[in-house]
């Protein structure tokens, strides 16, 4: 907790010196028009990057108890590179951990990989708020496509809700994963 003092301390600071952090970052993106808000339910993820295709609005997801656990100098690593996916979403219309983006982000010196948790495409997080179990698939394996058949999380054995990496959308059932496989399409 201590590192965080000399930093935001309230949720609200936070989207405020965030916003304006980015305004010094050297990336080609009109950081004026993207929306900051903070997360309190992800566990695993610092930060995210979402990105609207109908309207081109970018939204930039920060979260509280990452930024409590590291502090505001190291944070800022996880704003560089939620804006790295920011530029490559207004640019190109996607984003990735791609080659462009790794280009981008050590130009930005920002990680390559989103913060605190490593490159699977799908993620399996338990939905208990005290249980921490998160394990990764890269594949739709069947307990992406069937979270409601009986599978349970590792530790506790609570329902879990999967995630697809990339766009942050998320189901607990097969029905949903079938939506999200509509919904993203070649994106999957
Ligand atoms: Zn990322
Ligand atoms: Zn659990």
């Amino acid at each position: 907790m201590t590192r965080a003092q000399s930093g935001p301390q309230t949720r609200e600071e936070l989207l405020v010196r965030a916003a304006a952090y980015a305004e010094t970052v050297d990336i080609d993106i009109d950081t004026d028009t993207i929306e900051w808000t903070i997360s309190e339910r992800a566990k695993r993820r610092a930060g995210s990057c979402r990105y609207d295709g109908a309207n081109g609005q970018v939204t930039i997801v920060l979260t509280w108890d990452a930024y409590r656990a590291v502090g505001w100098e190291q944070f800022t690593g996880t704003i560089r590179h939620e804006l790295v996916h920011a530029w490559e979403f207004t640019h190109y219309g996607e984003s990735g951990h791609g080659p462009r983006f790794r280009r981008k982000a050590d130009e930005l010196d920002a990680p390559r990989h989103c913060e605190s948790f490593t490159d699977g495409r799908l993620r399996l997080a338990c939905t208990d708020e005290d249980c921490s179990w998160m394990t990764e698939r890269h594949r739709a394996s069947e307990p992406v496509k069937y979270p409601d058949r009986g599978y349970r999380c590792g530790d506790c054995e609570s329902p879990y809700v999967v995630e697809h990496v990339d766009s942050g959308l998320t189901w607990r059932t097969n029905s949903g994963y079938e939506r999200v496989r509509d919904k993203l399409g070649e994106d999957w």
